[in-house]
C-alpha cells in the first residue's frame, strides 16, 4: 500500500490550469522528485498535499485511506511536514526558541527538553545545527536544516521540500543530500521539487516531470534520463 496516492488531481486559478489531472505515489522510504520549469505546477501540487490548497478535483490517499487534506495541521496530524522555499523563522530568536514556538501549538515543550531534542534529531541525521545559535548568525543552508529539524519534531512520514537545492552552495546541496538520505532510510518518503534533473540525479530513485501543469514523464532517474 502507498503511503501518498495523488489520483486526477486538479486546480485551476482564474484561467490558469496549475494543475492538470496529476497522479502520483510515493512509498514508505522513498525519495521522488517533482521535476519542471518555474510556472509547471510544483508549488501548487505541493501545497495540495501539505493541505494549504483545496483541489477543485482529484482525490489524495494516505495509506491507502481517502483522506480530505485542509490544512497543514490535519497534514502535521498525518506526519506530513514540508520545508517552503522562503523560510519563516524569528530572526533574533535562537534556534531552541523558534522550535519551542512552534511546538507550543500542540503540546507544551519547556526550553531545556527542546533542547535535547535538537542534539539528539541534529546527531541522528547529521544536521549539525547549534541550538543556542540566534537565527540572524545562520547561513541559509543552516536555517535550512533548522526548518528540517523543526518537522522532524512531529512524527514525519512524508517529508515535502519546496526547491531545497535553490538557495544552496554545491557543497551545502551534498550536505543536504547525505541528511535526506538518512531520513529515507528510517522509512520517511521524500517529495522534492527542482527544475534541474542533474543536479538531482544523484538522489531520488523516482522522478515526476511536470510541464504546463499536467505529468509528461514518470522514470528512474538513476536508470535513465527523462526527456528533456
Ligand atoms: P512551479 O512551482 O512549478 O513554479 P506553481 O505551482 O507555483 O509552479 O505555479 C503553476 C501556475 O499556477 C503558474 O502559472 C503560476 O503563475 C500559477 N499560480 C500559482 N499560484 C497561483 C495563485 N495563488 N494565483 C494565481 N496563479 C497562481
Ligand atoms: P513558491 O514557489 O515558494 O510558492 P512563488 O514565488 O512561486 O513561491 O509564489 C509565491 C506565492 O505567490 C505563492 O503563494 C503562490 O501561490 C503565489 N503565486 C504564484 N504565482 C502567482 C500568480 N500568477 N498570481 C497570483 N499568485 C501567484
Amino acid at each position: 500500500v502507498y503511503r501518498l496516492q495523488v489520483r486526477n488531481v486538479s486546480k485551476t486559478y482564474g484561467n490558469c490550469l496549475a494543475n492538470n489531472q496529476i497522479n502520483l505515489t510515493i512509498q514508505r522510504g522513498e525519495i521522488h522528485a517533482l521535476l519542471g520549469e518555474n510556472g509547471a505546477g510544483k508549488s501548487t501540487l505541493m501545497k495540495i498535499i501539505y493541505g494549504l490548497v483545496r483541489p477543485d478535483a482529484g482525490e489524495v490517499f494516505w495509506q491507502g485511506e481517502k483522506i480530505n487534506l485542509n490544512s497543514p495541521y490535519q497534514a502535521r496530524m498525518l506526519g506530513v511536514g514540508m520545508v517552503f522555499q522562503h523560510f519563516s523563522l524569528f530572526e533574533s530568536l535562537t534556534v531552541t526558541e523558534n522550535i519551542a514556538l512552534a511546538l507550543t501549538k500542540t503540546e507544551k515543550w519547556d526550553l531545556s527538553r527542546v533542547d535535547r531534542k535538537i542534539r539528539i534529531l541534529s546527531n541522528e541525521y547529521g544536521l549539525s545545527v547549534n541550538p543556542d545559535r540566534p537565527i540572524h548568525t545562520l547561513a541559509v543552508g543552516e536555517r535550512q536544516r533548522v526548518e528540517i529539524i523543526r518537522c522532524l519534531f512531529q512524527t514525519t512520514k512524508l517529508l515535502i521540500l519546496d526547491e531545497p537545492t535553490a538557495v544552496l552552495t554545491p557543497q551545502e546541496i551534498e550536505k543536504l543530500f547525505a541528511i535526506l538520505r538518512r531520513i529515507a532510510a528510517n522509512g520517511c518518503s521524500i517529495l522534492f521539487s527542482s527544475h534541474k534533473l542533474k543536479e538531482v540525479q544523484s538522489l531520488c530513485s523516482h522522478a515526476t516531470v511536470l510541464r504546463n501543469g499536467a505529468v509528461v514523464q514518470e522514470c528512474n532517474p538513476q536508470r535513465e534520463t527523462p526527456a528533456s
